[in-house]
C-alpha cells in the first residue's frame, strides 16, 4: 500500500483548443471531405466527445493520394535534400515549442498519463525529426539504394515515391513521426491515416506543417476508420505501405499488395518474454517489470507481457513486484502523479477482460492490488497471472493492455525455449548481472531488440522491427531509411 497520498496535480487543458469539427488535410489545407460522414473521438478517462472528424472515403483518399503524387514529383524529389532538412529541422522545432500543448493533447485523445506523453511521447517525436532531418543531405552514406557497378557514394539513392502509411492508437504522435520522418527525408511524400480513436494530435501536425510552410501535398492526412486505411493502402498510386498494428490487419495488408509494385513494411503485434535470472539485480528488476507491461496501459507492441522467472527467485520477485503494483496510481491520465491511465477504447478494454477472463478460465491465478476506479471511462486494474502455462493463451495472445503473465525457468536453455515459443518476435528483455550470459542469450532469442537490464527504451538512431508474425522491416536508424529508398 502507499505509505502516503499523494494530492491532485493535474496538469492544465487549458493550454490545448481543440475545434469541434475537423476536415481533411489535403494539398496543405484542411477541407470537407468528399463523404460526408463523420466519427467521433472521445476522451476515453471520461467518455467526452473532444471532437469530430471526417470518414475520408475513396474520393478523399484519391485527392490525397493525387495530391501527394504532385507534390512527389514536382517539389520534393526535385528538392535538394540539404533543402527538405531544413522544413524537417523546422517541424521538430515547432514540436518542441509545442510540445506541453502536444502532450495534453495527447493524454486527452488516447488515455495515456501526462507523465507520459510529456516525458517519453512527444520528446521522442522531436527527436525523430531532428536524427532524420540530419539524414536527408546524407542518403548517399545511408549505403543503400546504389545502382549496381556505381562507384562509391557516385549515385544518389532514389526515393519510392507516395508513401501510404496507416498507424495505430497506441502511440499516436509518436508513431506518425516514425513513419513521417524517415519518409520525407528520402524525399517521399506522404498520405498518413491516423487510428480512428486518437486522431486529434495528427491533425494537430497537420497545423505544424503549415506553420512550417511545408510545401502543399508533401503530407496528407486522411481520417477515418479501418476501410479509410484499406483505402489508403490499396490506391493504385501508392508505391511504398507502412503499418503498425495487429497481425490480423497486417496480414490483411500483405495479401492485398501481393503482387503489385507497392513495396511494404509491417510492424505488428509481439508477446516479448521479460526474462529475470537468479543473479538479476531484483529491486531494478521489478522496476523494469513494471515498466515493461504497465507502461501506456500495456498498449505497447514490444510489452514485457510474459515475465519468466528463475525458479529459485520466483517467490520473492513475485513479493516485490506486488509490494511495487500496490503503489502504482490509476486515474486521470491529466494528473502529473498518475502512473497508469485510461484504456484507449471501450473495445480494447472488453478484448482485456475478455481475454482475462480466458486466463482464470483456463486456470491461472490472478491478482490485482486494491485499486479504486473512476466511474466514468474506460479503465482496467494492473493485473497479475500466476501458474501460467505455455499453452494458456494469455501467454500466447497479445492482450495489449495491463496484464502480465508469469512463467518460471530452472536453466538458460529453458528460458531461451520458452521465449522463443511464440509466433511473434518482436523484443525480449534480460536481466542479470552476467554480460556474458547477456550476449549468450541476446544472440540466442528471436526478437528484434533485447533489451538488457532496461526496457522500453526507445531513440530515433536505434532500428526497431519484428521476426515471424511481428512483421517484416525496421524502423528507426540507418535501417529506417531502407524503407524509403529505392533499391
Ligand atoms: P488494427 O490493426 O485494426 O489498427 C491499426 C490501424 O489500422 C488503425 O489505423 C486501423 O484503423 C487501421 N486498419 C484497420 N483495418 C484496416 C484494413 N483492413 N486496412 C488498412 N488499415 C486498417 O488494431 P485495433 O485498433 O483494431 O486493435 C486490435 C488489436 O490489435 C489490439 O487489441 C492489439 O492486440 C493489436 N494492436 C497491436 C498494435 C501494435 O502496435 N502491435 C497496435 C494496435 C493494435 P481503425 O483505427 O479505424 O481501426
Amino acid at each position: 500500500m502507499p505509505t502516503f497520498d499523494y494530492a491532485p496535480a493535474p496538469e492544465s487543458r487549458a493550454i490545448v483548443d481543440i475545434r469541434s469539427s475537423y476536415g481533411l488535410f489535403i494539398n496543405g489545407e484542411f477541407v470537407e471531405g468528399a463523404s460526408n460522414e463523420t466519427r467521433k473521438t472521445v476522451n476515453p478517462a471520461t467518455e467526452e466527445v473532444l471532437a469530430e472528424v471526417v470518414e475520408a472515403g475513396e474520393a478523399d483518399v484519391d485527392a490525397a493520394v493525387r495530391a501527394a503524387r504532385r507534390a512527389y514529383e514536382k517539389i520534393w524529389r526535385p528538392m535538394p535534400g540539404a533543402s527538405r532538412a531544413k522544413y524537417l529541422y523546422r517541424i521538430a522545432r515547432l514540436i518542441q515549442e509545442r510540445s506541453r500543448e502536444l502532450a495534453v493533447l495527447e493524454s486527452i485523445d488516447n488515455g495515456k498519463p501526462i507523465r507520459e506523453s510529456r516525458d517519453v511521447d512527444i520528446p521522442l517525436v522531436a527527436a525523430h525529426f531532428f536524427y532524420y532531418a540530419g539524414w536527408a543531405d546524407k542518403l548517399e552514406h545511408a549505403g543503400f539504394g546504389r545502382r549496381p557497378n556505381s562507384q562509391p557514394g557516385g549515385s544518389q539513392p532514389q526515393p519510392i515515391g507516395v508513401a501510404g502509411q496507416v498507424i495505430p492508437w497506441n502511440f499516436p504522435l509518436l508513431m506518425l513521426a516514425w513513419k513521417i520522418a524517415p519518409a520525407l527525408a528520402a524525399g517521399n511524400t506522404v498520405v498518413l491515416k491516423p487510428a480512428e480513436t486518437t486522431p486529434l494530435t495528427a491533425l494537430a501536425f497537420a497545423e505544424i506543417c503549415q506553420q512550417a510552410d511545408l510545401p502543399p501535398g508533401v503530407v496528407n492526412i486522411v481520417t477515418g476508420a479501418g476501410e479509410t486505411g484499406r483505402l489508403v493502402v490499396s490506391h493504385p498510386d501508392v508505391d511504398k505501405v507502412a503499418f503498425t498494428g495487429s497481425t490480423e490487419v497486417g496480414r490483411a495488408i500483405a495479401k492485398s499488395v501481393a503482387g503489385t509494385h507497392k513495396r511494404v513494411t509491417l510492424e505488428l503485434g509481439g508477446k516479448a518474454a521479460n526474462i529475470i535470472f537468479e543473479d538479476a539485480p531484483i529491486d531494478q528488476a521489478v522496476e523494469g517489470i513494471v515498466n515493461g507491461i504497465f507502461f501506456n496501459q500495456g498498449h505497447v507492441c514490444c510489452a514485457g507481457s510474459r515475465l519468466l522467472v528463475q525458479e529459485s527467485i520466483v517467490d520473492h520477485v513475485l513479493d516485490r513486484l506486488k509490494r511495487r503494483m500496490a503503489t502504482l496510481r490509476v486515474g486521470d491520465p491529466l494528473d502529473k502523479n498518475t502512473d497508469v491511465g485510461a484504456i484507449n477504447s471501450a473495445a480494447q478494454l472488453e478484448r482485456i477482460r475478455e481475454l482475462s477472463a480466458v486466463g482464470e478460465a483456463e486456470g491461472a491465478d490472478r491478482w490485482s492490488p486494491p485499486c479504486e476506479l473512476p466511474a466514468r471511462g474506460f479503465w482496467f486494474v494492473p493485473t497479475l497471472f500466476t501458474g501460467v502455462s505455455q499453452a494458456h493463451r494469455i501467454a500466447r495472445e497479445e492482450i495489449f493492455g495491463p496484464v502480465l503473465s508469469v512463467l518460471t525457468f530452472r536453466t538458460p536453455a529453458e528460458a531461451v525455449e520458452k521465449a522463443n515459443n511464440t509466433p511473434y518476435g518482436l523484443s525480449a528483455g534480460i536481466w542479470t548481472e552476467k554480460g556474458s550470459r547477456i550476449l549468450a542469450i541476446a544472440d540466442q532469442l528471436r526478437a528484434g531488440v533485447v533489451w538488457a537490464n532496461t526496457f522500453n527504451k526507445f531513440d530515433p538512431s536505434s532500428p526497431f522491427g519484428g521476426y515471424k508474425e511481428s512483421g517484416y522491416g525496421r524502423e528507426g536508424g540507418r535501417h529506417g531509411l531502407e524503407a524509403y529508398l529505392a533499391h
